[in-house]
Formats: C-alpha cells, structure tokens, sequence
C-alpha cells in the first residue's frame, strides 16, 4: 500500500470529500466565528452548504473515475457557494480534474500532482501571492511539502508532513495583514486574527492525510 503505483481511484478520492465535508460540519462554527472577525461571518456557513450539496451529489450516485468525481465536486460548489471561496475551491476541484486524466485510478505522483494543479488555480483564479492571509497561505507549504517528501516509499507519511505544513501555515496567518479578499478592507486591523480560508484548508490536507494514506 505504500507502493508509489497504488492506485487512487474513484472510491478513495470519494473518502477524502467525504471526511472533508464531516470536518467542515464540525467546524462551521469555528470558521464562521474566524470569519466573523476578519471578514463577514459566512465562511463556515458557505462551505457547510457547498459541502452538503456535494454530499448529496454522492449519495445520488458517483460518477466513474476521479476525474468525474473531483468535477462533480467542483461545480456543485461553485454553483452552491455564494463567496469568493466557493468560486476558489470550485475552481481547485475543477483544476484537480483536468490534471486526473480519465483513468479509473491516478497513482501517489499524480495524486501529488493534481494536488498541485489544484492550488496553481485557486492562484489563477485570486491572485493570492504567499503571505497574503488567504487559504493559499496554508496549501501552498502543504503541496511543497507533499513532494519534497514524495519519491520514497512512505505516501501516508508525505501526506501527514503536508496537513503539519498547512497548519502551520494556517497558523502563520495570524500576525499577517490581509491583502486579499475581504479581510484585506480591514487593513492593519486583520492582524492578529487566524484566516478562515487557511483554516478549511488545512482541513482539507488533513482530511487527505486522514484517508488517502
Ligand atoms: P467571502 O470572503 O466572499 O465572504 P468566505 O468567507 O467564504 O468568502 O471565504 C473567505 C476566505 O477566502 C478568506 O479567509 C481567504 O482565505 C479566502 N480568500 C479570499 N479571497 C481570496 C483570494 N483572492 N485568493 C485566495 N483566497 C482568498
Ligand atoms: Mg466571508
């Protein structure tokens, strides 16, 4: 299982969305109460429905291989979160697909890769460079970490060294000053404040590490 061709198919892609969306439902609370203080106190509410609407999309029936899977997810929450971070992880969803290829299953490099092409959307789409106090803080250690670590034979333990990187990237949001989004209108006042958007997205790495490994 450790082995750098096991395959990632539809049904493990599908364990990860789920325990996302599970930890998001755990923690809108917390993302709203995050969103509260730099932003407009939706964030935990917006990504619960998105991730409910995409739950719901499963329960109906999967459809085939991951990339299906990951565009499936994508539209359901671009189409179902007002917010710039419906469009944003919309938008990494979608990006993952068209890097997954139509096979029934992609192996642990392309994984990685997918993982990467996700977040150079969100970057496309927002513009967030690093240290800008967004989501992007948290993903973009979480996949230099996942390859920096990829090559060997341990996929569980790569994966667990990026969700380590995204929260400690989440947690480096704190002391920033927000330039991006929202948050940004605050100007010096976003200091001193953890970033909702860093925050679900180290529990997106998190919920990888959780299921992929
Ligand atoms: P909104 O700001 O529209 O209310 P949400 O509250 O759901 O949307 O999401 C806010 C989060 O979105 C922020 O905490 C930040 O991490 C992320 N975000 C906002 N703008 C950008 C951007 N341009 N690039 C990357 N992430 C962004
Ligand atoms: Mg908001």
């Amino acid at each position: 299982m450790a082995d750098g061709t096991a395959t990632i198919d539809a049904a493990v892609i599908e364990r990860w969305i789920r325990a996302f969306a599970a930890a998001v439902a755990e923690n809108e609370e917390l993302l709203t109460r995050l969103d509260s203080a730099i932003g407009d106190a939706d964030h935990g509410s917006n990504l619960a429905r998105g991730m409910k609407a995409v739950l719901a999309k499963l329960d109906g029936g999967p459809p085939g291989g991951p990339a299906a899977l990951l565009k499936q997810t994508g539209m359901t929450l671009v189409s179902s979160v007002g917010g710039a971070s419906g469009a944003l992880y919309g938008t990494f969803f979608l990006r993952m697909a068209g890097t997954a290829g139509t096979a029934d299953g992609i192996d642990q490099a392309g994984f990685a890769a997918a993982l990467r092409a996700g977040v150079e959307g969100i970057v496309a789409r927002g513009k967030a460079e690093a240290g800008d106090k967004t989501m992007y803080d948290a993903l973009a250690p979480a996949v230099d970490a996942l390859d920096a670590a990829m090559g060997g034979d341990d996929f569980s333990g790569a994966l667990r060294a990026a969700a380590d990187a995204a929260a400690a990237g989440r947690d480096a949001t704190t002391p920033l000053l927000a330039r991006k989004g929202r948050a940004s209108y605050l100007g010096e006042r976003s200091v001193g404040h953890q970033d909702p958007g860093a925050t679900s997205a180290a529990l997106l790495v998190a919920a990888a590490a959780d299921t992929l490994g």
